[in-house]
């Protein structure tokens, strides 16, 4: 089994008494509100999502992440989890704070606060998104941040599985279940789509390669027009019930939003995996991009940079565009197909996407049948 990032599996979730004990201290104590997302990364903290990880980062690593690719200590990390508060003046670093979901009334988490640091938000995502660009998502994100951050280890208390409970199994669990399939290699597959056969073919492919697939949608926040978390994860279910070898194909979620840093968040999102127990992941063109900010094998590239030689977890790069050929009668791409242009159906994100706003079924050589009739049994597929 593949060791966790920076060595140990990180574990801050209380339980039995001294859960019973912080419940009942946390309601004495002083509240930091978080937003959904920030809830989400307390929880990954604390679940060893991020490990090695123990909570917010301080200063030092802060700047490390930024201006290094990697914690004070060497370990490898490209995007810092951060914990923004517009004013910090009552805040004193050794005290213990209560973490609140907004619009929840009992804290998530407790924050052992160790550091309150100002932050340049523009330099920062200029480092983390290599834009200063307004428009890019996440660097709107960030400029819309409270200018101090706080830093400490923080202890869970609510380790509520949310909504898909079955499917949202914690890094030590994968692990475990990985273990006891006797799975040397893990393939990781990211995605926030619902399955095209491009898709399939390749999980296929990689099959072929190591011991097992693990397909892990990123679950969170959305865009209006993607497709709902739900759908999504009926949409695999289906597919994997109709066209997978069961014991070869393991699907749980990764409740976290998506940063489209690009090839940083490459990074991130293998480290993750790497944390749930896999050993390689599929890094394809773009991977974690929005517009034009990213070029199409930059996520690949980034792998190969020195300073993630030790990563652990490997990339298993995908290039190509990729196609429908009729006449090779298989998905095909630029670098394995000879025929014109008139043999290809293109995967069309928004050919699919029209599709089942009318009802027309996409070609099944683009999209299982079954995968179509699932998704149209909801009212509403998108995010609206
Ligand atoms: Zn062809």
């Amino acid at each position: 089994m593949i060791a966790a990032h920076g060595g140990k599996l990180t574990d801050r979730v209380l339980t039995g008494k001294a859960l019973e004990k912080a419940t009942k201290q946390a309601k004495s104590l002083p509240t930091v509100t978080v937003d959904y997302d920030t809830a989400r990364d307390v929880q990954n903290l604390a679940r060893g999502v991020f490990s090695p990880l123990q909570g917010f980062v301080g200063k030092a690593d802060f700047d490390s992440i930024c201006q290094r690719n990697c914690l004070v200590n060497g370990v490898a990390w490209t995007i810092p989890i951060l914990l923004d508060v517009p004013c910090a003046d009552a805040m004193e670093t050794g005290k213990d704070y209560a973490l609140v979901q907004e619009g929840q009334s009992e804290a998530g988490a407790i924050l052992h606060l160790s550091e309150v640091y100002a932050w340049d938000k523009a330099q920062a995502a200029t480092a983390v998104f290599g834009t200063s660009d307004e428009a890019h998502p996440g660097v709107k994100g960030y400029l819309s941040r409270g200018d101090f951050l706080l830093a400490g280890e923080i202890d869970l208390l609510n380790n509520d599985r949310g909504p898909y409970a079955s499917h949202n199994l914690f890094p030590a669990e994968t692990r475990k279940a990985f273990e006891e399939r006797g799975w040397e290699t893990v393939c990781a597959f990211q995605t926030r789509n619902v399955p095209h056969a491009g898709h399939e073919d390749l999980q296929k492919t990689v099959l072929g390669f190591y011991d097992g697939l693990f397909i892990q949608p990123i679950i969170g926040k959305k865009k209006p027009g993607d497709f709902r978390d739900e759908v999504i994860l009926r949409a695999y279910e289906t597919i994997l019930d109709h066209y997978f070898a069961k014991d070869r194909v393991f699907l749980n979620i990764l409740p976290t939003e998506m940063r489209y840093a690009g090839p940083k968040e490459a990074i991130m999102h293998a480290i993750m995996r790497k944390n749930y127990g896999a050993t390689h992941i599929i890094i394809g063109r773009d991977h974690a991009g929005v517009g034009n900010y990213y070029g199409e094998e930059e996520a690949i590239e980034m792998f190969d940079k020195p300073e993630f030689a030790d990563l652990g977890i490997k990339a298993v790069s995908i290039r190509g565009d990729f196609w429908y050929c009729k006449t090779c009668g298989r998905v095909a791409s630029n670098r394995t197909c000879p025929h014109g242009e008139a043999d290809q159906i293109p995967f069309s994100g928004t050919k699919i996407r029209k599709g089942i706003i009318d009802g027309i079924a996409p070609d099944p050589r683009i999209m299982r049948p079954e995968v179509f009739d699932v998704i149209r049994s909801f009212e509403d597929p998108f995010v609206s």
